[in-house]
């Protein structure tokens, strides 16, 4: 290959360049982006990675965009911070948080994921660029289109949150809400792209967008000291982070940036929208599409893309999956929140509460290191919780009025 990347179907290994296409003809998989890793392992090393500026592009020899249509954009290099409150609600004390809530630009992993689907479509010389989106691409897409001067085109469900609305228009993005479930607004998705030949970041840019989550791995390895964690918790709506995140450790055992270790893989979903995770309990490979019920609009897809490789890779890992109820997730918000200091959104609650579930069950072993997929910011989901805290009265400016509210019983006020 000219470049150091390619698509690649991973089941019959048949290589196709460099395109805007999604699938392979032949088995109908969705294609892979692979790399000569012979080459890059001789072009990055640790010390180089380090001396780098603190954002996804320090891996750029493992990310599928020629240096010339690079972004630039900032994008990644979150927290990793360990988190010995929460840990010790599941007596687990080697418990991280991969807080992705505070990514730049738009405070969710997703901004990961467009910044390679983005590049890309400027390499494949997109004009037009667009995303069918539970909503945190959707904030993704217009933000960084933005930025690079792309028209963009985004697609939404009617019920999406409206915060999330907002941090798409604001962008001057053009959004269209579409009434139907996710999974029908991605069909009409498919159907766009061909009929005007636009970008679609998760559609037919889809390999090249996933390449993206494969940082947060990348990151969590170099932020633990170049070593591999001994399981990790992922929120799964489509399914692409989480065989995205199994890719990443391997490239780096493969690359020799970290000693082999065995990674095991737990998926996360909530009850009310849980195919990759009722199929993972069923013991089987293959998906049931569901219609979708639940708070969490932002893992809120019926009919996974990766649900089956998805499976794969956690049967393959040893892991697991769980589901969390609306009220669990609510539950697992206030906990991270109260415990660690960190607010995220309807997803981090799904699964912080999934985890917690795991821990119970003893199928994450709690002496182990473990982290926590934390990839999206609770203030684009407050109306999921904003009935607990309604506001309070407000008092007098003087001491005798506030001396009055400490006497009133504890949260009452
Ligand atoms: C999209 C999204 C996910 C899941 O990503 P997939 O790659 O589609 O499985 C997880 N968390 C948040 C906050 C998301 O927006
Ligand atoms: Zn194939």
């Amino acid at each position: 290959m000219s470049e150091l990347f390619q698509l690649k179907c991973p089941s019959c290994c048949r290589p196709y360049g460099n395109a805007p296409i999604t699938f392979c003809d032949d088995c109908f998989s969705p294609l892979e982006v692979a790399y000569d890793l012979k080459t890059v392992r001789g072009l990055l090393t640790r010390d180089k990675i380090e001396s780098r500026p603190a954002n996804i592009w320090r891996y750029s020899e493992m990310l599928p965009v020629a240096p010339e249509h690079r972004s630039g954009v900032p994008v990644g290099f979150t927290p990793l911070v360990h988190a010995p409150e929460l840990g010790s609600e599941w007596r687990a004390p080697d418990l991280y948080l991969k807080n992705d809530s505070v990514c730049f630009p738009t405070l969710s992993f997703k901004d990961r994921v467009v910044a390679v689907a983005l590049s890309q479509a400027r390499a494949f010389g997109f004009k037009v660029v667009g995303c069918a989106s539970t909503g945190n691409l959707a904030n993704a897409v217009a933000a960084q289109a933005a930025r690079m001067g792309l028209e963009a085109w985004i697609l939404v469900p009617a019920n999406l949150e409206p915060a999330k609305l907002l941090a798409t228009a604001v962008y001057g993005a053009n959004l269209v809400r579409v009434d139907g479930t996710y999974d029908e607004v991605n069909r009409l998705c498919v159907e766009i792209a061909e009929a005007h030949s636009w970008g679609f970041v998760n559609i037919n840019l889809r390999a090249y967008y996933a390449e993206g989550s494969k940082t947060v791995a990348y990151e969590i390895a170099e932020q633990l000291g170049w070593r591999l964690p001994d399981n990790i918790v992922v929120p799964m709506a489509g399914g692409a982070q989480i065989c995205r995140i199994a890719k990443g450790f391997r490239e780096l055992v493969q690359l020799g940036l970290v000693e082999d270790h065995p990674v095991r893989l737990f998926g996360a979903q909530p009850s009310g929208c849980a195919p990759i995770a009722n199929a993972q309990r069923r013991g089987s490979l293959d998906i049931v599409p569901e219609r979708p019920n639940t708070i969490c609009h932002s893992l809120a897809i019926g009919d996974p893309a990766d649900g089956h490789r998805a499976l794969q890779v956690i049967r393959d890992s040893g892991g697991a999956a769980e589901s969390a109820s609306d009220e669990e997730i609510v539950a697992g918000i206030r906990l991270l929140a109260e415990r660690e200091g960190v607010f995220g959104e309807t997803a981090a609650g799904v699964t912080v509460a999934s985890a917690g579930k795991l821990f119970a069950q003893g199928r994450i072993p709690a002496d182990q290191t473990t982290v926590l997929c934390i990839t999206g910011n609770g203030l684009k989901t407050s109306d999921a919780i904003g009935h607990l805290y309604p506001s309070t009265a407000a008092v007098a400016p003087r001491l005798g009025a506030f001396e009055q509210l400490l006497n009133v019983p504890a949260g009452v006020a």
